[in-house]
């Protein structure tokens, strides 16, 4: 499913809710099988592949993910700090960025979450990004486990924490975001006594970090257009995780998590 098709008749790209049916036929910009136009009640309108579907694009999208990137989308072409601004654009071999624009005479991939991309997957993409240029702001989609204590992320989350050094942003409405700290989580261990082989042990009574569970802390909403710069990062690597060298499109705002 994708939001945009090229129309046969002109070869022009086209948004699905600007035309009709009778304006067809219309098709995939990725591998140019023919798309059918799906003019929904519940879902927004959409082009869609026919079964069975062997192209990539739009791979996993769900309705909050075409909400998010049409109205970040809808939001830049009114900035008047945006001078370009592309919906669900080719970028390089391997990405198609879900919003492409030009803030400021730095060009900006926008690329809302994907749940079943793997980390690696996120890495090329990334990459591929800085190869051509462009700088990258990954997007995450609103969860509302995120007003609790604790949150469990996901591993796209983590990924995006790393990556962005300890941010991750939110889609929040039009072109705003809000971004995340995750923050260590501390389990308090209840104090408890108990009998081994007839000697009393005590244990329990401290605090400790929890690997699943984490503390969101939430910075200022930023807006797309304004609040953010591009940074050029070397590549880098944990344990478990390895960030490309990349262009990250990342917020101004200090720090909000340290106790500084
Ligand atoms: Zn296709």
């Amino acid at each position: 499913m994708s939001l945009t098709a090229i129309r046969n008749a002109d070869g022009t790209k086209v948004e699905a809710r600007n035309v009709r049916k009778a304006g067809g036929p219309y098709h995939c910009q990725g591998c140019g099988e023919v798309l059918t136009l799906k003019k929904g009640r519940v879902v927004v309108h959409h082009f869609a592949h026919r079964p069975p579907v062997t192209c990539g694009w739009g791979l996993g999208e769900s309705a909050e993910h075409y909400d998010a990137k049409m109205a970040i989308f809808d939001a830049l072409c009114t900035d008047p700090a945006v001078s370009d601004v592309r919906l669900e654009a080719p970028v390089g071999d391997i990405a198609v960025a879900d919003v492409l624009a030009l803030i400021r005479s730095q060009w900006v991939a926008i690329e809302v979450q994907r749940s079943e991309l793997t980390a690696a997957q996120i890495a090329r993409r990334t990459a591929n990004y800085h190869a051509m240029g462009v700088s990258v702001l990954w997007v995450a989609l609103p969860c509302p486990g995120l007003a609790h204590e604790r949150y469990s992320p996901s591993v796209w989350e983590k990924w995006v924490h790393y990556a962005y050094f300890g941010r991750i942003y939110y889609w929040t409405h039009g072109q705003v975001v809000t971004p995340y700290h995750m923050d260590e989580h501390a389990l308090y261990m209840e104090p408890r006594r108990w009998f081994d082989v007839g000697n009393l042990r005590y244990g329990g009574g401290y605090e400790r970090r929890s690997r699943r569970w984490r503390t969101p802390l939430k910075g200022a909403p930023v807006v797309i257009g304004s609040h953010f710069q591009a940074r050029r990062c070397a590549g880098r690597n944990t344990k478990t995780m390895a960030v490309p060298a990349c262009t990250l499109y990342i917020d101004r705002q200090p720090a909000w998590w340290t106790a500084a």
